[in-house]
């Protein structure tokens, strides 16, 4: 029997598992793959709102890091919410090296769907300066995007104008997931070194889950570690989130969940 992709998330744990590596997790397996896991910050939240946020040191996330590289073959790597300075330092010192070198799909996550703010101020340097370059796919959403290139988007062509300056600095890929694009039906622009494409969303459904960028990025990883081309690898996620949202209950007080996969 042929083994599975390993897929190693990076990023938080949300305890409430809607999003963070628990989501992460379930997104891996239900496409393929075996789920690997860092943790970089835990926080305290549940479906109703983040309490609070604790970064892991750095001394603990590179234990985690040596632990998992020195039993595993790594096939693709999701980044997830790197809440300071010295984890973005951690991480980037590793990606590229010994068994770090596969695909690396990079969500940067800033602000919880409450609104919670999860990083530093500080870290958005490190984020373009240093992960940027190492990213084969970055997937902002659009207040992401506007952040990371300090650029207003309100259009499609806006989208694609922030995607390309993120290839311009060294991202081989970039998906600006249009779900919040005010003047649009929530087109994704995905970006790459020789132009872009669009993607017309079947529904606009972003808010109906929690986790939902957590689950399209974690796909997208495991699908680029079975070797998918990488617009295979965004159209079958994207399917995959749909799925995702479509089957959801409310477990918790709070925004649904998804329960995509659960037998009972
Ligand atoms: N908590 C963690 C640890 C996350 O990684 C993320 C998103 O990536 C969130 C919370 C935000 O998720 P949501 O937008 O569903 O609140």
């Amino acid at each position: 029997m042929t083994p599975p992709s390993v897929v190693l998330t990076i990023g938080g744990f949300d305890g409430s598992g809607g999003a963070g590596t628990l989501a992460d997790a379930r997104a891996i397996q239900l496409n393929g793959g075996y789920p690997c896991a860092i943790v970089t910050a835990v926080t305290a939240q549940n479906t109703k709102h983040v309490e609070r946020v604790q970064p892991v040191s750095s001394e603990l996330l590179r234990h985690q890091l040596h632990c998992v590289v020195d039993d595993f073959a790594i096939d693709a790597i999701k980044i997830g919410l790197l809440p300071n300075v010295e984890c973005v330092d951690t991480v980037t010192q590793h990606l590229g090296t010994g068994r770090l070198r596969c695909p690396v799909v990079v969500d940067p996550v800033m602000c919880a769907t409450s609104g919670t703010r999860l990083i530093d101020d500080d870290v958005l340097d490190g984020l373009m300066d240093r992960l940027v370059p190492h990213a084969t796919l970055m997937t902002p959403n659009i207040a992401e995007a506007t952040t990371l290139t300090s650029r207003s988007i309100k259009t499609i062509e806006d989208a694609v104008e922030a995607g390309r300056q993120l290839v311009d600095m060294g991202c081989k890929n970039v998906l600006v997931k249009g779900g919040h694009l005010d003047a649009d039906r929530g087109t994704d622009v995905w970006c790459y070194d020789e132009g872009f494409e669009t993607f017309e969303p079947a529904a606009r459904l972003e808010h109906s889950v929690r986790g939902t960028g957590c689950m399209l990025s974690s796909s997208i990883a495991c699908n680029l570690a079975q070797a998918k081309s990488m617009r295979e690898a965004i159209l079958s996620s994207k399917e995959f989130v749909l799925r995702a949202i479509s089957n959801r209950h409310s477990l918790g007080q709070g925004t649904p969940l998804t329960t995509l996969g659960i037998q009972v």
